[in-house]
């Protein structure tokens, strides 16, 4: 077996799903509403299905989704994407990661990696043969500095790889950093590939700023979304990427030999759901937002200290005024004692420097952050 995956453990949002089946916890660990994602929608895929849109859509996806997709980001974040030639719909985010780094990696290029990083991206880089550089980011402010890139970036690299809004930290990153950072892909002629599946779940008012729009970087920077999060539908794995032609016929040759083509059905009630009107996107927000506030009053009243989430649906705990060292043996024992899934940050870091951060998700029912909150109750 290829020794980079022979090597690599199970990864951790399945472990702690499993032992929460195991244990009967409160699954606040891998990241996936309660809510079952809006009707509407879920009757649309439904009535595909049965009206017969079962066989192989067009391999770049159903035209009305391509559309929409554009529509969409012209509507929210101010892009002017041609449906036909810079639209494409993937398997989920997980595709399109994978797709684009087969694409646009040759063995030995150097890839620029942000940690704390979503777990799939340091195996899918070096599996295309990328080099990793990495940018430790720690909390609380997770920032991007001048310095750090500037000792991560070299002529040999090619791919920049962003996550924004962050997925574990729950942080966005400011126009000042995202400036910064397109600064030294141009520079460095390298192109961002920018996974940007949390860019509706935003909080108090603030707008998703995608890294194509900063100047100078429309035809270097290939962005990703995910339906998943937008819809609350995590299973469905539609995903989407929009790149400048130069970069979507790589792309587009990458995901047609990894999975070709998405179930239509899904697609078409995709395509549906991104044209709903504003309210939709703005409750979803608030819904969270609302779950965000109770659970970190409630973690603060039990005397946790929480960090701010400003996007994301994930919350994270500083476990270091607790005494304690570990956030692995912390996460096992909350989840085996107290009944409590969660999630340990270092899974995110190459090599653990940050061990005292865990995350939980609160995109769950008010019944069900309580009878979390119960359980973690004296421990703090
Ligand atoms: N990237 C990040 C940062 C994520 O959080 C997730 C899902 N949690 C994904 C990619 C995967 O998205 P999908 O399910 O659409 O493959
Ligand atoms: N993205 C989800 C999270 O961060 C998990 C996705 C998965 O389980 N692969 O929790």
């Amino acid at each position: 077996m290829n020794p980079i995956f022979a090597d690599l453990p199970t990864t951790v949002f399945e472990v702690m799903s499993a032992l929460a089946r195991e244990t009967g916890a409160v699954n606040l660990g891998q990241g996936f509403p309660d809510d079952p994602g809006p009707a509407d929608v879920r009757a649309k895929a439904a009535e595909a299905v049965v009206e017969g849109w079962n066989q192989y859509p067009p391999m770049m996806g159903l035209p009305e989704l391509r559309r929409a997709v554009a529509q969409h980001y012209a509507r929210w974040q101010g892009l002017d994407l041609d449906p036909d030639t810079e639209v494409m719909v993937t398997s989920g985010a997980t595709e399109a990661l994978a797709g684009a780094l087969m694409a646009l990696i040759e063995p030995g290029d150097e890839v620029v990696l942000f940690e704390p990083m979503y777990d799939a991206y340091l195996p899918l880089v070096r599996r295309a043969g990328g080099v990793p550089r990495f940018v430790t980011l720690t909390p609380p402010h997770f920032r991007i500095t001048e310095d750090a890139l500037a000792a991560a970036f070299s002529p040999r690299t090619k791919v920049v790889l962003l996550n924004n809004p962050l997925n574990p930290s729950a942080t966005i990153f400011p126009d000042e950093d995202l400036e910064l950072l397109a600064g030294f892909c141009q520079r460095f002629d390298a192109v961002a590939l920018c996974d940007e599946v949390w860019e509706h779940v935003v909080f108090d008012g603030r707008r998703h700023r995608p890294l194509m729009a900063v100047p100078g970087m429309r035809e270097r920077t290939v962005k990703i979304g995910s339906a998943g999060k937008i819809f609350s539908l995590t299973g469905w794995k539609v995903g989407f990427v929009m790149a400048p032609p130069h970069l979507m016929r790589g792309l587009a040759k990458a995901h047609q030999f990894l999975t070709f083509t998405t179930p239509p059905n899904l697609q078409a009630a995709v395509a549906y759901g991104l044209s709903k009107d504003d309210t939709y996107f703005e409750d979803m927000r608030t819904d969270f937002a609302r779950a965000r506030d109770r659970f970190a009053g409630g973690l603060s009243a039990l005397g946790f200290s929480v960090l701010p989430s400003a996007g994301t649906y994930f919350l994270n705990l500083d476990i270091a005024p607790l005494g304690e060292s570990d956030d692995v043996a912390f996460c096992e024992r909350l989840v085996r004692r107290h009944g409590v899934a969660a999630i340990p940050v270092s899974a995110f870091y190459a090599h653990r420097p940050v061990r005292t951060i865990v995350r939980f998700c609160f995109a769950k029912r008010d019944d069900t952050l309580d009878r979390a909150l119960e359980r973690l109750r004296g421990l703090a």
